[in-house]
């Protein structure tokens, strides 16, 4: 026995959406059903539903950046009551066993870990994203949304938000760090705010002057357009952590130069394609080029925590379900400021 819910489905990599119905399991004992209000638009959702990450499996409702509200909780639960404010992100199972998973790095589970949308759970079924009224989740994968940050806000902060904290975190920004965000989009936006409560110096790098003012706004204290021969030139050897967010190839070496020694570039943005950087690149200044996947669950939560305590949140456009597909193209033109977010109450399923 299943339950359908209103959600925005694509039937193929080049289909767009339409909007129908798909299934949520019955509520396990350790289960949450939590009915969605708000979905942000990550970029991850168009790599993965366009296919530029590999085959994905049709029909499909992407959606990892999902905030609501508990309506039903399984015999079992007790993190959570019904009325509580939560929020699910891109994880929702791990073996919750394995050295990774003790460790609250549930994202690298050997078993392996299963993502929201586009994944196989353990029981077999394909995983269905947030792009819908109501989801299913083990309690173990729900997060608590503080009060002071309204639904429609926090919604990013389950992927955009945990994306940016963790490598921050890792790599010490803080007082007396220079940090710079290379690509001011939905990622890129919350690096800018993360970094500066932290304590860092922030300076963010795009493609054009268009988004400088919106980025002090942000709080950078400095703007790079990186078609600016003579900006990038004056930039190289300034950086301690380079945070890359951009959803396209760039020439990582170029971004490598603009590290003090000890520096790193840390790369978040998945384009498909390999990185090119010399090896002289490295080895001179001792610099590293590292990577990061969004981060766990209990780090999920002190992000969370640690937006409401600095009063930070995301920069969004509220849209309609009926608008997502053009929605999505204006993400790709890095046009949404900063982070598009679906109004699930908008879905309409067409009989
Ligand atoms: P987004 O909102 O589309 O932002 C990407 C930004 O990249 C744009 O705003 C733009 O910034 C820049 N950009 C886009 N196309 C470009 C091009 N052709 N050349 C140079 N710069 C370009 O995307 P997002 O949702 O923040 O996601 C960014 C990337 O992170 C995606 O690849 C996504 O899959 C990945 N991601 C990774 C993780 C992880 O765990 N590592 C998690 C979530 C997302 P400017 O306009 O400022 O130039
Ligand atoms: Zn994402």
């Amino acid at each position: 026995m299943t339950t359908t819910t209103p959600a925005l489905i694509a039937d193929s990599a080049t289909s767009g959406f339409r909007q129908g119905t798909i299934e949520r399991r019955d509520l396990r004992p350790d289960d949450i059903r939590i009915a969605i209000a708000f979905a942000g638009i990550c970029h991850s959702d168009i790599h993965t539903a366009r296919e530029e990450w590999g085959p994905a499996h049709f029909p499909l409702t992407v959606g990892h950046e999902i905030a609501g509200t508990v309506v039903e909780v399984g015999s079992d639960v007790t993190r959570h009551s019904v009325g509580d404010r939560v929020g699910v992100g891109c994880l929702v199972d791990s073996c919750g066993e394995c050295e990774q998973c003790k460790d609250g790095m549930e994202q690298f589970c050997v078993k392996p870990s299963v993502g929201t949308y586009n994944a196989q759970g353990y029981d077999g079924e394909w995983t269905m994203g947030g792009y819908a009224q109501e989801v299913v989740v083990s309690e173990r994968f729900v997060l608590r949304i503080p009060d002071g940050i309204e639904l429609d806000v926090a919604a990013p902060l389950l992927c955009a938000g945990i994306t940016t904290y963790s490598p921050l975190h890792r790599w010490g920004a803080g007082t007396g760090k220079q940090v710079a965000i290379v690509g001011v989009g939905g990622l890129g936006h919350m690096g800018v705010k993360i970094a500066a409560a932290m304590g860092a110096t922030v300076t963010t790098i795009s493609r054009s002057d268009a988004k400088a003012a919106d980025a002090i706004g942000l709080g950078a204290t400095a703007h790079i357009a990186s078609k600016d021969e003579e900006a990038m030139e004056a930039a190289k050897g300034t950086f301690d952590i380079i945070l890359n967010t951009v959803s396209a190839d760039i020439p990582i070496a170029d971004y490598v130069a603009l590290l003090k020694p000890a520096g790193v570039v840390v790369n978040v943005g998945l384009p498909p394609a390999p990185y090119e950087i010399p090896p002289g690149a490295l080895i001179g200044g001792n610099r590293a080029v590292a990577g990061s996947q969004i981060g766990g669950i209990a780090e999920t939560q002190e992000m969370l925590d640690f937006c409401a305590e600095h009063g930070i949140a995301a920069t969004i456009e509220v849209v309609d379900a009926a608008d997502v597909d053009a929605v999505w193209d204006r993400v790709v033109d890095g046009d949404v400021r900063y982070r598009a977010v679906i109004d699930t109450s908008t879905i309409t399923p067409q009989v």
